[in-house]
């Protein structure tokens, strides 16, 4: 790979603020000074040193993130605070980006990466990642509403979803459960549980696909995935 595209990459600056960096001998590969910005480099095999630090190049970042209320998932936002604005200036080099979306008010598991196409391969709807949630819901779910989930629900717009699990951990004034979906359409837990006539009071996702939120992740804390994590969700 080309050393400018490698550290442009890598968040050293735009291709010129590179090639000037090589300019000023700043950039050294194996211990050797390189100017020249077409020169190849392989940054598994050779170490780079800019300034006295050394790059460590990355293709792509994964972040796994408890979301906490309050915060779009977006990457940015004229007014409102985005779960972008959370991570640390040294991990926006790679620009990452929220994998699908939690609406402002609900927590937990979100992934944030650089990577397009592992982003893509989640939230296609012909891929049918399975998304699961805990919620606390204000009225009595009962096995009816079990049954209801698991035929498909006809949502205010007339969509009727696709088959969902509802378990229920606590029925109660105030109920829990764990709810499964396989598809993202919009408020969609919000407005299953709407069309059985209950309103969610706290919503927080636990898993996608293979990926299951880190309990030990305070909401606003994140951590990279693991490479075993990585793997799975490939
Ligand atoms: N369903 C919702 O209603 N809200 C979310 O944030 C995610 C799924």
């Amino acid at each position: 790979m080309r050393i400018d595209k490698l550290l442009a990459h890598a968040g050293y600056g735009s291709r010129k603020e590179v090639k000037k960096l090589l300019k000023e001998r700043a950039v050294h590969v194996n211990g050797e000074v390189v100017t020249d910005p077409k020169t190849n480099v392989d940054p598994n095999k050779q170490e780079i040193i800019i300034n006295g630090e050394q790059v460590l190049y990355k293709e792509h970042v994964y972040f796994m993130m408890n979301k906490p209320a309050g915060f779009l998932s977006a990457t940015e936002d004229n007014v409102q605070k985005t779960v972008v604005d959370l991570l640390d200036p040294e991990d926006l080099r790679y620009n990452p980006f929220p994998v699908g979306r939690l609406d402002k008010d609900t927590e937990g598991l979100l992934l944030l990466t650089s990577d397009g196409q592992l982003a893509h391969q989640l939230t296609s709807p012909k891929k049918n990642v399975s998304k699961k949630y805990f919620a606390e819901v204000i009225g009595l779910v009962t096995e009816e509403d079990v049954e209801r989930f698991k035929a498909g629900v006809k949502l205010d717009d007339g969509y009727v979803t696709k088959p969902a699990l509802l378990e229920i951990i606590k029925a109660d004034g105030i109920s829990e459960v764990f709810v499964t979906i396989t598809e993202g359409k919009y408020h969609q837990i919000k407005r299953m549980f709407s069309a059985v006539g209950k309103k969610v009071k706290y919503l927080k996702r636990i898993q996608m696909g293979t990926l299951e939120l880190d309990q030990t992740l305070q909401t606003g804390e994140y951590r990279e995935l693991t490479k075993e994590e990585l793997e799975q969700l490939r």
